[in-house]
């Protein structure tokens, strides 16, 4: 079968692979029944109306790289495997509970090796660790600074590689809010961008290394890395900003700081929401940010809140043109909204919103979720 027939006829591909090659989990790749509801949900199907660039058309080609009438040199596959966000909105409409995010670190494990891996997830797998000098440089820029070892018995604050130099106030934004807790030494990275770049080995890991510096509750600022630490560790001890700070909100309002309502020239500043992908997507959290963003300022629904920012890690480096493309739609959107800010819940996503808004030439400004709540708090 040719890459072309492989998603060309992708609606004759219900039934499970044949003896495999060991590639993917078979009961996976089998559940599958080709049905195509996740087509209109797929930012890059929306984008060419191409099956190839559809879940359905890209599981067809993981069949038939498991079955042997692909293999890794076929163009296309290497192009899917490159081609697809990650942002696993398919899942969220699939009536067969097609774990497409698994099957696709699968496909990536395999796909991207040797001659076939794409430099920057190359070069990301071997550069992004959190080594003494980025920890040095993300407390020379201000993060919250590291208190010792982990005490069981607080909430563990996780840095995360980029932010703590990219973004270092949203650290210490949180501890305003999250005062008793504490900063664990000797943080690694979690491995989710080793995950999602076919090394999903080394970022399980990574994940346990993570998890054994801070025994308990952890509290990621991240979506993206909330989602893998939680699928790895459990949900119930790895916890996101948005859905930790409700929680203990609603449990003890008497926790709720002052906050007071942000305006902007003297009228209620308006706000938009980009979702996480891996949070929404992959551990349901969407009710929460929206609910914090409405105690402070005026709330504006964007059309495309939901879908994928078109960072999605390496993405926006790996495929720039789709990657804008996707994005465009919420700058459009945001300029008619005219919102004051535009609130992000992952680092990747706050860099690609950045880079949109300038382009686009917006009045507004990208902050994390943590940073427009503080705002709001008492000077
Ligand atoms: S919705 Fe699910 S079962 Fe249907 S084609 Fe998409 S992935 Fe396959
Ligand atoms: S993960 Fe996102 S981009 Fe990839 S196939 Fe699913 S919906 Fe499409």
């Amino acid at each position: 079968m040719t890459a072309a027939s492989a998603h060309d006829h992708a609606d004759t591909a219900a039934g499970p692979p044949a003896a495999g090659r060991g590639i993917f989990d078979h009961d996976l790749l089998s559940a599958c029944i080709s049905c195509g509801f996740c087509l209109p949900a797929c930012p890059t199907y929306a984008q060419t109306k191409a099956e190839a660039d559809s879940p359905r058309g890209r599981i067809t080609l993981m069949r038939a790289l498991e079955d042997g009438r692909l293999d890794p040199d076929d163009d296309t596959l290497q192009a899917q495997a490159g081609r697809c966000l990650g942002c696993r909105r398919c899942e969220t409409v699939c009536p067969a509970g097609v774990k497409y995010g698994e099957l696709l670190e699968q496909w990536r494990d395999h796909q991207w090796r040797g001659r076939h891996t794409p430099p920057i997830a190359g070069a990301l797998r071997a550069g992004v660790r959190v080594t003494p000098a980025l920890a040095a440089a993300g407390m020379a820029r201000g993060a919250a600074r590291a208190t010792g070892a982990a005490d069981p018995s607080r909430p563990h604050l996780m840095l995360g590689c980029l932010e703590r130099t990219l973004y270092p106030k949203v650290s210490k934004a949180v501890l305003r809010f999250v005062p008793e807790a504490d900063v664990p030494a000797g943080q690694g990275c979690c491995g989710a961008l080793h995950a999602h770049n076919g090394s999903s080995r080394e970022a399980a890991e990574m994940a346990a290394r993570l998890g054994d510096v801070m025994p308990g509750t952890i509290v990621s600022t991240s979506g993206g890395c909330a989602a893998y630490l939680a699928h790895q560790l459990g949900h119930e001890r790895v916890k996101e900003i948005s859905e930790f700070l409700m929680a203990r909100w609603e449990a003890d309002p008497a926790l709720i700081p002052t906050l007071r309502r942000l305006t902007v020239d003297g009228r209620p500043a308006r706000v938009g929401l980009k979702d996480s992908c891996q949070l929404r997507n992959g551990l349901g959290v969407f009710a929460q940010p929206r609910a914090l963003i409405a105690k402070v300022a005026d709330y504006v629904e964007l059309p495309s809140a939901g879908e994928c920012c078109g960072g999605a890690g390496t993405y926006s480096m790996l495929q720039p043109t789709m990657s804008k493309a996707v994005l465009d739609p919420t700058l459009v959107q945001a300029r008619a909204a005219e919102l004051d800010y535009l609130v992000a819940l992952n680092v990747v996503c706050t860099r690609q919103l950045e880079a949109g808004v300038k382009r686009a030439g917006l009045r507004l400004r990208v902050l994390h979720l943590v940073e427009l709540l503080e705002l709001a708090l008492p000077d």
